[in-house]
């Protein structure tokens, strides 16, 4: 089974009409690639496209000797005073060293000139809550990097910012699906596309560190950030986060279309008990080693450059201060050489919230010495006096402080800070080209999930009379959630006015004629359900667009999973009026929509599918993209009824009592086309393996309906019996497949001895003996392993 690769594997991706080539060169080294699929058309020359897995160990190792630094860090910190080093430590936010707001913040020179010059600070980030225009980050960014030239040293500044679905703060730039939509595409090398995009754009602005991707797993629905993740599933987060850094960081990170990555927010942090946004999370050691932490190892073996910490606490211990989570693991165990920079105000946190510290000093030497290496402060210059204080005073090594600043040096000669400090102007034409516009409405369009379709009322005809109803209907807030354009999202002022709502592109699409709108309710509130209702009975179909509005973290916690009662009750509303309802999800968590799911025809997932997702939404609607999105997470059908596609078999077996735990609404994995796919001769060999033989499944899926579609083919594996109570299933292995109609392919994946691996009651990786059911849509096929090596 193991084979080598070289050459050139190309994918075409149809978009609009136009083919565009996504390439990667791949050098075959000895043992370093192992091709675990190929898929075969039948009746074609064999066509290389990667499964997950093949596609995830090629971005891993997809990366360049870049020159390295050492020797030029090294004689620069040994000119360093005490309070330099101690200033490259200092993270600033830029009201710090600006007057006014949004498109009015100017640079102010005497407050740039205080932090740059004499406290030399290390870093400064993002906006005053507002986008700029590119323009002026040039004249921003170029204001810092001068201001920088005046400090003893000439040691440049490291902008970094929050562009996590497209460069959100800039104006006239690509924006792309929240990271929940991106993983519903299970897409990597579009994930990969949309991130090299991202890359180009923020560098565009001058701007050479991204703090992104989310590594976080959504397994708390209710918990607000839920949107910026990849889902519940580890494995799907780490083929898509690895995708997502090898896209940011490319092969070389100095080159001047791509930026460093900031792995966030090592870790555990996506899971408070409440569901509340930083609020504790008690997460037992193996849990966090069996879900948590596979994204960030992964993306730390892909060479991510740098990492954010989480801001809550986990176990009754905020991470800033974890000794264990920050040098223990993340650097003696993961091997991570990169820079740690703390979230907004988390030292300070650890006196007012935390309270495991009473003055900040004292928080400082704790988040110093358990392994931060910078400060987000941001807005003020405490952390610089309290730490040369503890270092005068022998509280904290000169050594822990060359340590931190080090990292912070190495990484700003790495994304080329020292050579070319000024942003390139010649990227500025490439800031939302068409082009990118288009990889961003392909992703929109993957990303939709057909969870419901009675008598294939999907897709609507073109000449029908269709009512678009609803809060997220005629909203370009809702298809992109927060950080879009500010923090909260929340200005609709500042969004593009020529990008369509979900109404307006249906509009364009089958006439104004032909559609009636009525808002019928806000994100809360009641409108006018009655006129909506009325509107109904004179149309063919209704179209309810329902769902969240624009949130960002702790202001987007919410008390009930349920959707807001007015959105409710419109959906039922026009349900009664007798004509087909087809709902229209927006949203960034699954809210419950129990009681009106049963009487729709239809029901179609969108995420927060951005800019394009307008478009991407009436395409699907009307039959022009045949939809092909999978849940990355499970859809509860009771908000007090949660559970995860990995749960133990038996908490769905019916017991001696009758009760059973509530089915999900939707499963993860699910998601219908316009047409159908069967599966056959599922295969796996050999049967009785030994010691660490690969396991070869294979695989073959035709298209059983009328048109073309798309497949994600989903391998899980059931350990039968294991010391630790086993997961039904897990998924192991994935692939995205295009089929015509009547097309068969025959997919063959590799399972190595660590797929079949879990973290045992000593919280190491173990494999055990016995049986193993993989299972593929519906299909299971058994083995046996014995001598585990
Ligand atoms: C968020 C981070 C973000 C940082 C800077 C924090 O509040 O938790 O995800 O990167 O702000 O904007």
């Amino acid at each position: 089974m193991r084979k080598m690769l070289t050459g050139l594997a190309v994918i075409s991706i149809w978009l609009q009409g136009f083919p565009v080539q996504l390439t990667r060169t791949v050098t075959a080294q000895p043992n370093t690639l192992k091709v675990t699929s190929v898929v075969k058309p039948e009746g074609a020359a064999t066509e290389e496209i990667p499964d997950s897995q093949r596609f995830f160990e090629t971005a891993l190792k997809a990366r360049d000797d870049v020159p390295d630094p050492t020797s030029r860090v090294e004689a620069l910190l040994a000119q360093m005073t005490l309070e330099e080093k101690v200033g490259q430590m200092t993270q600033l936010e830029i009201g710090m060293v600006s007057q006014g707001k949004g498109t009015k913040t100017k640079i102010d020179p005497q407050k740039l000139e205080k932090a740059v010059v004499k406290y030399g600070v290390g870093s400064i980030i993002n906006v005053t809550d507002e986008a700029f225009t590119i323009d002026q980050w040039h004249d921003t960014i170029r204001q810092i990097q001068e201001s920088a030239r005046h400090n003893r040293l000439k040691i440049p500044v490291l902008y970094g910012i929050d562009s996590i679905h497209g460069v959100n703060y800039v104006f006239g730039s690509t924006l792309f699906p929240q990271e929940i939509g991106m993983a519903a595409t299970w897409d990597p090398e579009l994930m990969k596309r949309a991130a090299e995009i991202t890359a180009l754009e923020t560098r565009a602005c001058g701007i050479p560190w991204n703090f992104s991707p989310v590594l976080d797993i959504g397994r708390q629905p209710l918990w607000p950030r839920f949107y910026e993740t990849f889902g519940e599933d580890p494995y799907l987060a780490k083929v898509m986060g690895v995708a997502t850094i090898r896209g940011y960081e490319g092969t070389n990170v100095a080159s001047r279309d791509h930026v460093a990555a900031c792995l966030k927010h090592y870790m555990g942090y996506s899971f408070p008990l409440s569901g509340k946004d930083r609020s504790p999370a008690w997460i037992p050691e193996n849990y966090l080693r069996e879900y948590f932490m596979p994204t960030f190892q992964a993306a730390i073996a892909a060479g991510a450059h740098s990492i954010m910490v989480n801001s809550g606490e986990v176990n009754g211990v905020p991470v800033h201060a974890s000794h264990y989570l920050l040098t223990d693991v993340l650097r003696n165990e993961l091997g991570f050489r990169g820079l740690v920079v703390s979230d907004w105000e988390d030292i300070k946190k650890l006196v007012t919230q935390h309270r495991i510290a009473s003055t900040e000093k004292d928080a400082t030497r704790i988040a110093v010495m358990a392994g931060i290496d910078m400060s987000m402060v941001p807005s003020d210059y405490s952390f610089s006096d309290d730490l040369i204080a503890l270092v005068e005073e022998g509280s904290i090594p000169q050594a822990r402080i060359d340590e931190a600043v080090r990292r912070i040096l190495r990484l700003k000669f790495e994304v080329g800070l020292f050579d070319s400090p000024m942003p390139d102007t010649t990227l500025k034409s490439r800031l939302g080209s068409p082009e990118s516009r288009a990889v961003s409405l392909q992703a929109a369009r993957e990303s939709i999930t057909l969870l419901k379709n009675s008598d294939n009322v999907l897709p609507l005809a073109k000449g029908s009379k269709v009512l678009v109803t609803g809060p997220a209907a005629d909203s370009l807030l809702s298809l992109n959630n927060g950080w879009t354009y500010t923090w909260q999202g929340t200005n609709a002022g500042l969004y593009p006015k020529d990008r369509l709502t979900i109404r307006g592109a249906i509009e364009a699409k089958v006439g104004k004629q032909n559609v009636s709108y009525v808002a019928g309710s806000t994100i809360d509130k009641e409108v006018n359900i009655g006129e909506a209702a009325e509107a109904a009975r004179k149309a063919d179909v209704a179209i309810v667009c329902i769902g969240e509005g624009a949130y960002a973290e702790t202001p987007g916690n919410i008390e009930d999973l349920t959707l807001d009662d007015s959105q409710l009750k419109l959906a039922a509303a026009v349900a009664a009026a007798g004509k087909p309802v087809v709902i229209v999800l927006v949203e960034g968590r699954p809210r419950i929509i129990r009681r009106v799911a049963d009487d729709a025809r239809a029901i179609v997932l969108a995420y927060n599918p951005g800019n394009e997702g307008g478009q991407a939404i009436a395409d699907v609607l009307f039959g022009d993209y045949n939809p092909g999105g999978k849940l990355p997470f499970t859809y509860p059908r009771y908000p007090n009824a949660l559970i995860t596609y990995d749960h133990k078999p038996y908490e769905l077996q019916e017991t001696s009592f009758g009760n059973i735990a509530s089915r999900p609404q939707f499963e993860f994995g699910e998601g219908l086309s316009y047409s159908t796919f069967a599966y056959s001769d599922l295969r796996v060999e050999p049967k009785a393996a030994t010691g660490d033989a690969e396991i070869g499944v294979s695989v073959t899926v035709k298209n059983t309906g009328p048109r073309p579609g798309n497949e994600v083919v989903q391998l899980y594996l059931h350990d039968l019996v294991a010391s630790m109570t086993p997961s039904g299933k897990r998924l192991k292995r994935f692939a995205r497949i295009h089929l015509e109609p009547a097309q068969s392919r025959t997919l063959e994946f590799t399972l190595r001895t660590d797929d079949l691996s879990f973290i045992g009651t000593k919280n190491k990786p173990v494999v055990e003996p016995g049986e193993f059911e993989v299972m593929i849509a519906g299909l299971t096929r058994k083995f046996t392993l014995s001598q585990v090596p």
